[in-house]
């Protein structure tokens, strides 16, 4: 026991001096006493960015490789350009894909919110030239894609009109609706509470004549769809890659 604790005590010696020569080594680093100490620090800061560099580097290569950029290529696919009758389907010229909180993968947006020449829409008097009023905002997405809550709320299913397809959903959520249109298939009831996250349904082209794409409305509580705003608040799209 006893050379043990021996060995201990100068153990805590050493690496008691050592502390203290190593911020002498830092001011005058000269003497020999400091001679050992400038190469332990010497080694210490050797050691340092070797140990904190090569983690790093490993982890700028890796994440925009593997995370960011690939999964969201793959799930970009927004399906063909143009309908059946060969009517386009793609009313702006972002090309950007998208993630959001509210669907899995990342997609590009189809027809915006707003005046819009998409041919879907009656004339506006909202807008100038003829054009029609898209209340939601559209993105493209094949059909089956994930569609999740965004936000937490309670779900209603009635009165929704056939336009959106016969699966759409609203999320009544603080004084709001958020409506999902298109939907192919919903795993939610009427009258269902529902939190951030959960899975709502499934996307698809229900009610759509312009292919397989997500519609996102938003409204006051109740209100129609003359009342709808921008979505972008709600969605938080965020540019993928
Ligand atoms: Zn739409």
């Amino acid at each position: 026991m006893r050379p043990c604790v021996w060995l201990l005590l100068a153990a805590v010696l050493a690496a008691g001096c050592a502390g203290t020569d190593g911020d002498t080594a830092r001011s005058d680093g000269g003497s020999s006493a400091n001679a050992v100490v400038p190469a332990a620090s010497a080694s210490t800061t050797a050691a340092r960015p070797a140990a904190s560099s090569a983690p790093q580097r490993t982890a700028d290569r890796t994440t925009p490789r593997t995370t960011p950029r690939a999964e969201p290529r793959r799930a970009c696919r927004s399906g063909p350009r143009r309908t059946a009758d060969g009517t386009r389907r793609f009313w702006t010229k972002d090309r950007r894909c998208y993630t959001s909180r509210w669907y899995a993968g990342a997609h590009r947006r189809m027809i915006p919110f707003g005046c819009t020449r998409a041919p879907w829409y009656p004339p506006s008097s909202r807008c100038a030239r003829g054009r029609g009023f898209h209340h939601g905002l559209d993105l493209a997405m094949r059909k089956g894609t994930k569609v999740y809550a965004g936000v937490r709320g309670r779900i209603v299913t009635r009165g929704l009109g056939s336009a959106y397809g016969s699966r759409a959903v609203i999320i009544r959520s603080r004084g709001r609706d958020v409506l999902l249109g298109h939907l192919r298939s919903r795993r939610v009831s009427h009258g269902d509470r529902v939190r951030r996250g959960d899975l709502v349904g499934r996307s698809g082209a229900r009610g759509a004549p312009d292919g397989p794409h997500l519609h996102v409305e938003v409204r006051p509580a109740r209100g129609s769809y003359l009342s709808a705003v921008s979505p972008r608040r709600v969605l938080r799209l965020r540019v993928a890659g």
